[in-house]
């Protein structure tokens, strides 16, 4: 679904990555972790076709990205951390939106508003920032797009939206789509993601699904603890891993 081969990226001198390869399958829901300023958003941005490779490739079904190609643009759907919606009303945005995503279903649409409680009849300007950011995760899961990036979706959800959205991702998963939701929070996505990869400065730290982590380091299920162990003694997981 995506390949990563030597990609380099900076911004003017800032060098995010020097040389990093990484390959991502379908069927999965991948959480891309790292701490902050790592380059989580980078390399989302990167694979949505929003930013080009100083050098190497990221190829998404097999073409790169950073043609944007209408028939690959079309099965991608990019939420970022913070967007702005227009001041219209959240289904005649579908009506008009929608057509942009050969899979989109508006059932879904209305389904998935229903199950996060936004008023469906307001405009997306008349709602709170964690109303909008359910109203346009609904939008895209209901898109249907082969792949879902999502930059930090937890951030400004509530407990319960959190859990919510926890339970909508994992059902609209399926065999044929591949889900990137990056994140600083890792709690957030517990028993969501798998596999689960580690960005660190210039470094894939971490590819692997949780069974195959398991089988090397006993973290209990506390991807946390994981997190922590892995970014605290880099050289270990470098040997244990690769
Ligand atoms: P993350 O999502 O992991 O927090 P980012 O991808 O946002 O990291 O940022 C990676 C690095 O690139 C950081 O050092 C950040 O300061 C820098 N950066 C991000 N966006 C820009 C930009 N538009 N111009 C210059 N530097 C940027």
């Amino acid at each position: 679904m995506i390949e990563i081969n030597n990609l380099e990226f900076r911004y003017g001198r800032n060098q995010v990555f020097d040389n990093i390869s990484l390959s991502l399958g379908s069927g999965k829901i991948y959480g891309l972790l790292g701490e902050n300023g790592v380059g989580k958003t980078t390399l989302l941005r990167i694979i949505g076709g929003l930013l080009y490779p100083k050098a190497g490739n990221c190829k998404v079904f097999g073409i790169e990205a950073g043609k944007r190609l209408p028939a690959v643009l079309q099965e991608i759907f990019y939420i970022p951390e913070d967007f702005v919606l227009p001041p219209v009303n959240i289904l005649a945005y579908a009506q008009r939106n929608g057509a942009f995503y050969p899979s989109f279903s508006l059932q879904q649409y209305k389904d998935y508003l229903q199950e996060f409680g936004v008023p469906a009849e307001r405009k997306f300007t008349e709602l709170s920032f964690g109303q909008r950011k359910k109203a346009f995760i609904a939008f895209a899961l209901a898109a249907n797009t082969k792949l879902l990036l999502l930059d930090e979706p937890t951030n400004g959800l509530d407990i319960p939206s959190k859990s919510q959205f926890r339970r909508l991702v994992a059902s609209a998963l399926t065999e044929e789509n591949t889900f990137v939701v990056s994140t600083h929070q890792v709690r957030d996505l517990e028993s969501l993601i798998d596999p689960i990869i580690i960005l660190d400065n210039n470094e894939v730290l971490l590819n692997h699904s949780v069974e195959e982590i398991s089988q090397k380091f006993d973290f209990g299920s506390d991807f946390e603890r994981l997190f922590n162990a892995v970014v605290s003694d880099k050289a270990k997981f470098r040997q244990l891993f690769n």
